[in-house]
Parts: C-alpha cells; structure tokens; sequence
C-alpha cells in the first residue's frame, strides 16, 4: 500500500529502501521505508550554495510568472491530492480526512500565493523635499530555510513555501525526521509542477533530510536570512540563539497551550462539538489543539457529563478507515509524555477519565489511547504544560476575569476562544485586555484555522506569523528608496551644508 501511494507521487520503492532514517507508521509500527540523512558536515552548505545560485536568478523573474509556478504546483496537488493525503495518514497517523484536509490547506495557500503574485504592493510616501519622490518597495530576501514538525508534515512548508517561492525567494525544507516520505513526495511534486512551468532553476526548492543536527546547521548557515521553524517551544528556544549570533531572521512558530472558555450563557451544544474536535481531532497532536476549558460553574456539571458521553463512543482506530475519529499517537515517547501527564496530573490533585492505551492487542507496536478529561481543582504545574495528546484539562470558574486570568497564565499564547451570547464578553475577550493569543475565536474552537488569516502565537508560541493576511513580507526586504528629479539638492530636515 505505501509503495503505491509512493510510486503515484513519484517515489520509487528503491529511493526509500535504505538509509538511516527508519520510518515507521504510527497506524501499526511497521516499518514503511528507509531515507538517508544529509550530512551536516557537507551536504547541507552545499545545497545552502546551490539555493543562492537558485535565489539569484529567481529574484529577477516577475513575481506573477513566479506565481504561475506556484499555480502549475497547486495543480499538481489538486490531482494528487488522494495520494498524498493518504501518506500524510500512513506516515503521520492522522485520519483520512484530516491528511486529505491538510493537503486541501497546501493548495488553498497556492491559490493565495498566486493571487498574492500581482499584490507584493509598496507604499508612495510624500517627501518633505521638492522634486523628490520616497517609496517603499519590496525586494526577495534570499533563501528561505523552513524546519518543519510531524505533525503538519506537508502543510507548513506549503504555508512558508508558496509565499516565499512567489516572492522570489529559494526554499530549503528540513522535514521532521519522523516525516521524511511526505517531504520527499511533495518535493517530486513540485518538480513535476517545476517542469511544467520549463525554466525554474535548479535548486529552487531543496530538501535536507535528517534530524535536529541538520536543522541545526541549517539555521547556522550565514547564506540563510530566514530560518522558518515550527516546533517546540524546546526547539525554538535552541535555534532562536543560533540564528540571533549571526543577526538573521527566524520565524518562530512553537508550542501552544490552547484554551476554551464556556460562559454561562453559551450554547452547549455547539461548545461540546467544537471540545471534542479540538481536543481529541488529531489525537491532540495539532499545535492548537484544545487542552485547557473554563467553564462557568453553573454549567460545569452539565457539560462535563455531556462530554463524557461523548468521549465513550469516539470511534478509536486505524486512520484509514472510515469513521474513525481518533488514530494513533505518532510514537512511543509521546504516549510515555501523556501517561507521565496524567500521573502528574493525579498527584496535583486532578481526576482522570479515560488516557489509557487502547487497541494493544490489535496493534502492540502502535500507540493507541483513549483521550483523557481530567478535572483539576486549580491550574497546576502541569496544566501549565504543552503535553502533546489527547488530554483536556476542565476547571470551574466564578466570573469573566478570573476565567480571562487563567486563561491568560500560561506561557504561551497561540489560540485562544470563548463560547458565549453575551455581547460584552464576547467583545471583551478580543479586546486589548482579553485573550493574549495570536488566534482568539468567539463561538469556533482554537483549531483549524482558515489560511487567508495570519496564523502564530505570543510569548512562547514564538511570535511568528504564517500563512495569510501580510505574512509575506517576512519573506521580503523592504527597502526605502527615494529619487531626487529635480536639479537641486535640498537636504532633509531642512539642514544647510553649502559648499560653494
Ligand atoms: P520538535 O521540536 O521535536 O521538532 C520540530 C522540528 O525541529 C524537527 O524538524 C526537528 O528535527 C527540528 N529541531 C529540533 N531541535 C532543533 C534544533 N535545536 N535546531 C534546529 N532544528 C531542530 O517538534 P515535533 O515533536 O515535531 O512537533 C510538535 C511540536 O510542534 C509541538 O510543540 C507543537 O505545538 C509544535 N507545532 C507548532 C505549530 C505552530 O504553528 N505554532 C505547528 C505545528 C506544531
């Protein structure tokens, strides 16, 4: 099976049967192919040069031809999309739907990034000198090195690549070692559309496969102004420094620790069904997966039954066929992080329902759990925590603020949402003082973001904005240039300096 998906895609069996990288699918922990790592050592300075090379032809082609590559690779998405969203499952363990959503984000953002080929717009600015004219334009910055995790094995690099390559812009991928096929698949991809499209240079898009010591000479690499990283805030907090030393760029889009706050005149049942995607979609492994709910005391017993109920009958199972809602955790580690969680979470005083592993028998080397509920008496130590799984913290709240405050006190700040009918709340929660989250949705969950919006998240989300909105003029240089037309030469500020 993941030899057909990989030969559609234009992967041979033989480009994946060996190599360092073991990948297993977290459907039944059986190994599906073998990749072989860049070396730091050599091999990625030298896709870092041929990336330049690439770069320096690129930025003279006009951005709307540019977008026409971009259009020729949405194409080819659109008629692999099957293809490719079924190794986004067998690699990554998502659903069907949700690998076939992700591959639907990655041509959804070409669309945008076609669009936005004939709108990189600069401003006129008045000068204060006769005969002059100031204007802002917007230059391709260079290389642009995208770490991706495995969580969005495909989706992420599309949200940076698509913008960065209609910028004028080279792109350099390195994958989650745990994601190598999905990469090497839509880098095939992108040369059928790059063949297509007849004279996009070589190299424009690269991939460097291999672990954090890749990414790691990626981001030291000088030649490099933008280091794009989605991952960890562990990660981020390593890399930020290495990119900072040389005075580059880096696009930070780490950890999240999402939260939902159900008032009192909220309507449940839309509540329920945006809780139980949001924190059990994806097994809770999407960076915006709903892991903290504040729900007023008056409805709290009310809700927590409802979704109890629910709970019990989510359909766990292999993310390939239909009806499943919950597939596998990617690995044993993060089942080991979850099972810690929860005893943490015991020891602080929480109640657990659900978390244990589930379909063992069917499945002994694959990682399958029940999503947990766990009711906390206060926002402890581990609530406060990024654990990458199925767990939902619930706890009361008495009025607005205090629900806004706990919300609020954590370190990071990616999504944010309230489900409520009051107007002041709901006003109040994206206002200056409400949610301090780069998302913040009334009546929708925390995941799931539409593209045409800036995706990212504060404090230690990173900071970093993707995707829609103006996100690509991280990808660009802004220069300021004015044009004296006239015959004298006036000095700003009005200064004299005469040397006749
Ligand atoms: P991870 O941090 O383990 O790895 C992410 C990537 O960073 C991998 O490619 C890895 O090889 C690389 N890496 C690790 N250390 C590095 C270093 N020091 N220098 C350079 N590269 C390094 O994350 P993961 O387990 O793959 O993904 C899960 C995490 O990603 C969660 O915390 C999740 O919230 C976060 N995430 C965030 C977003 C977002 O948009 N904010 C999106 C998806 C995932």
């Amino acid at each position: 099976m993941v030899a057909d998906v990989l030969k559609a895609l234009g992967v041979s069996a033989e480009e994946v049967s060996r190599g360092d990288l073991i990948v297993r699918s977290p459907i039944d922990g059986v190994e599906i192919g073998r990749v072989k790592s860049d070396s730091p050592a050599g091999e990625v300075d030298l896709k870092v040069a041929l990336s330049v090379i690439a770069f320096h032809e690129w930025r003279e082609v006009p951005a709307p031809r540019r977008g026409e590559l971009v259009r020729l690779f949405g194409e080819e998405l659109r008629a692999n999309k099957d293809a490719l969203g079924r190794l986004v499952s067998l690699e990554a363990g998502k659903i069907l739907q949700e690998g076939l959503g992700e591959v639907q984000e990655m041509i959804d953002i070409c669309d945008f990034a076609v669009g936005l080929s004939r709108q990189l717009y600069g401003l006129t600015i008045a000068s204060e000198r006769p005969g002059h004219r100031m204007m802002e334009t917007w230059h391709p910055l260079g290389p642009v090195g995208v770490i991706s995790a495995f969580n969005f094995p495909v989706a992420v690099w599309a949200w940076n690549a698509a913008l960065a390559l209609v910028c004028g812009d080279s792109v350099i991928w390195k994958p989650s070692e745990k994601t190598p096929l999905t990469a090497m698949a839509t880098q095939r991809l992108f040369e059928r559309a790059a063949a297509k499209f007849g004279d996009a240079p070589k190299g424009l898009s690269q991939v460097i496969q291999g672990g954090r010591e890749i990414g790691e000479q990626l981001a030291a690499n000088p030649l490099v102004p933008l280091i794009s990283a989605t991952g960890s805030t562990r990660m981020g907090k390593a890399l930020a420094p290495v990119v900072a030393a040389r005075l580059g760029r880096s696009l930070l889009e780490l950890g999240g620790n999402n939260a939902m706050i159900v008032a009192p005149s909220a309507d449940l049942k839309l509540a329920e069904r945006a809780i139980t995607f949001a924190a059990v979609g994806t097994a809770g492994q999407r960076c915006t997966s709903l892991r903290r709910l504040f729900v007023h005391e008056s409805v709290r017993e009310k809700l927590v039954a409802r979704l109890k109920t629910v709970y019990g009958a989510i359909k766990i199972g292999n993310p390939l066929e239909a009806g499943t809602l919950v597939g596998p955790l990617i690995d044993k580690a993060a089942f080991d992080g979850m099972q810690s969680a929860l005893a943490q979470a015991k020891a602080q005083g929480g109640t657990v329902t659900g978390g244990a592993r589930a379909l063992d028998g069917q499945f002994p080397n694959a990682y399958y759990v029940q999503p947990a509920i766990v009711e906390m008496p206060r926002q402890t130590d581990v609530v406060k925590h990024e654990t990458f799984a199925p767990i939902l913290y619930v706890l009361s709240y008495h009025d607005f603020d205090e629900a806004l405050r706990l919300q609020n006190g954590v370190a990071q700040g990616l999504s944010s949402c309230i489900f409520t009918r009051d107007m002041q709340e709901a006003e109040r929660f994206v206002a200056a003082a409400g949610s301090d989250c780069g998302i913040a949705n009334v009546n929708i969950g925390p995941s799931g973001a539409e593209i045409g919006g800036a995706f990212g998240g504060e404090k230690e989300t990173g900071g970093g904005r993707e995707s829609g909105s103006d996100s690509w003029k991280a990808y660009m240089r802004r220069q300021t240039a004015t044009v004296n037309y006239s015959n004298a030469l006036p000095l700003a500020q009005g200064i004299k300096f005469d040397t006749e």
